[in-house]
């Protein structure tokens, strides 16, 4: 299923997207739903995040040739920081670029998409805790992020984590394409067989440390490429089997 929430008439709803049209659920896809009659062309409607979250849980340097861009260690166990709700930024949205940054870059994400309330699972059993994934983009305040010497800041302003456009549980997690391109050109490719710390393994640490809620988010890190962008940039964020994530810097 490629789940998405959406804005139709006034009517935030939930639905099933196939093709080009969106199937309407009665209920939410993090409880109990049916699958009504109702059908609405993709284009017709607005597209939201494709669901709210209480936090989004980041890790850092997670493809072995980012640490290395950086001169930073390959790390041992996973650098966790996290963006406030705040910063959710639908598909199509735009992107504010903070007066105080003067260097503001993309990072590519493949996104996991907690289904149902996670604490201390281990990780052989947390398939049944996962919905699905999705395409995020990591904004940062570059030159913020070492004066600060932790990465809240630099991470968190308004509108730096952009998500979607839709959440599938179709994917496998371990070997997926994925690319940024900026203006259109690619910046980034890699695929989500070189991270360093798997799906599996970082749901199950992360909630041995904090309960997980159903829709939160968990972006894995970034590959290497990062680079700036500027007032006006098309950012899109590609990943194989969850379509693209298209934002612009404002
Ligand atoms: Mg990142």
């Amino acid at each position: 299923m490629k789940y998405v929430r959406f804005s139709y008439h006034n009517t935030i709803s939930y639905g099933i997207l196939e093709e080009n049209t969106i199937k309407v659920l009665e209920g939410s896809p993090f409880g109990e739903y049916t699958i009504t009659e109702t059908a609405i062309p993709r284009e017709k409607v607005q597209l939201l995040t494709p669901c709210d979250f209480s936090k989004a849980v980041c890790i850092g340097l997670n493809y072995i040739d980012h640490a290395l861009e950086f001169q930073l260690p390959i790390p041992t166990e996973p650098v966790v920081f996290i963006k406030p709700s705040t910063s959710a930024l639908a598909h199509l949205g735009t992107v504010q670029y903070p007066k105080q940054c003067n260097r503001l870059d993309y990072e590519a994400e493949l996104a996991i998409v907690i289904g149902k309330k996670a604490k201390d699972v281990e990780v052989a059993d947390v398939g049944p805790y996962i919905l699905g994934y999705t395409c995020a983009n990591d904004i940062t305040a570059r030159d913020l992020q070492p004066k600060q010497g932790q990465w809240t800041v630099a991470k968190s302003f308004d509108t730096f984590c952009p998500f979607g456009p839709f959440i599938s549980d179709e994917v496998d997690p371990s070997n997926l394409s994925i690319e940024s391109r900026v203006n259109g050109k690619t910046l980034q490719k890699s695929n989500s067989s070189n991270l360093i710390f798997g799906v599996p393994f970082l749901v199950s640490y992360l909630s041995k440390i904090m309960t997980l809620l159903p829709g939160d988010i968990i972006l894995t890190g970034t590959p290497g490429g990062i680079s700036g962008m500027h007032h006006g940039d098309t950012v899109e964020i590609i990943i194989e089997g969850l379509g693209v994530l298209k934002n612009t810097i404002g």
